[in-house]
């Protein structure tokens, strides 16, 4: 769980209450024996800036790259992005998708609405958005779990999932149980 900025701590309870022994990362020595990481929602900008400051930037890209699987969530998407709509740089660019921050921000600061998820069954998932991005385009090997209105707002690609909405402000724990099947090799 990087816990550099953000709702680091409602992720590691969700992961905690799902029997995963869950590790703050903070500094370069907290990835050791990591098997997946879990980058929350809060300002990517600043989580960008103190994953360089910290060192940690190389690290999680080179574990990631060898197939460490990791979960973005609303900023933490905009981290995992390989290129981010107005910006020149992005941060680890694991995922061959182009993120637009903060889209939703600007008709709306935040809603909640209830999303079709099939790969997590037929029950939709009340999903939370704050200041949300989404994603604009995606590369072949992405695949979307979610759209709302029109916009990609769930995906996957191998071992990486990202969604612009934050899933550990709700009860619902399905896409941190699937993440942790992504870990166990199980999906
Ligand atoms: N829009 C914010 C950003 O650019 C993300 C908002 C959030 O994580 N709730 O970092």
């Amino acid at each position: 769980m990087l816990a550099l900025q953000g709702a680091f701590h409602e992720h590691a309870r969700m992961l905690r209450d799902l029997g995963a022994d869950t590790v703050l990362v903070k500094l370069p020595r907290h990835l050791d024996g990591l098997e997946g990481l879990v980058i929350p929602g809060g300002e990517s900008t600043t989580i960008g800036k103190l994953l360089r400051e910290y060192e940690l930037m190389e690290p999680i890209r080179a574990m990631a790259r060898e197939g460490m699987p990791v979960f973005g969530t609303c900023a933490g998407m905009i981290v995992l992005a390989a290129r981010i709509q107005g910006e020149d740089e992005p941060h680890l660019a694991l995922m061959d998708v182009t993120v637009n921050r903060n889209s939703f921000g600007r008709q709306r600061e935040s809603f909640e609405t209830d999303l079709s998820i099939p790969e997590l069954g037929d029950d939709p998932f009340r999903a939370v958005f704050i200041r949300a991005p989404h994603i604009e385009s995606v590369g072949p090997g992405v695949r979307t779990l979610a759209t709302y209105e029109d916009r990609i707002v769930a995906v996957r690609e191998e071992k990486f999932l990202a969604t612009s909405f934050h899933p550990e402000l709700t009860a619902d724990d399905r896409l941190h149980r699937y993440f942790l099947g992504i870990v166990a090799g199980e999906r």
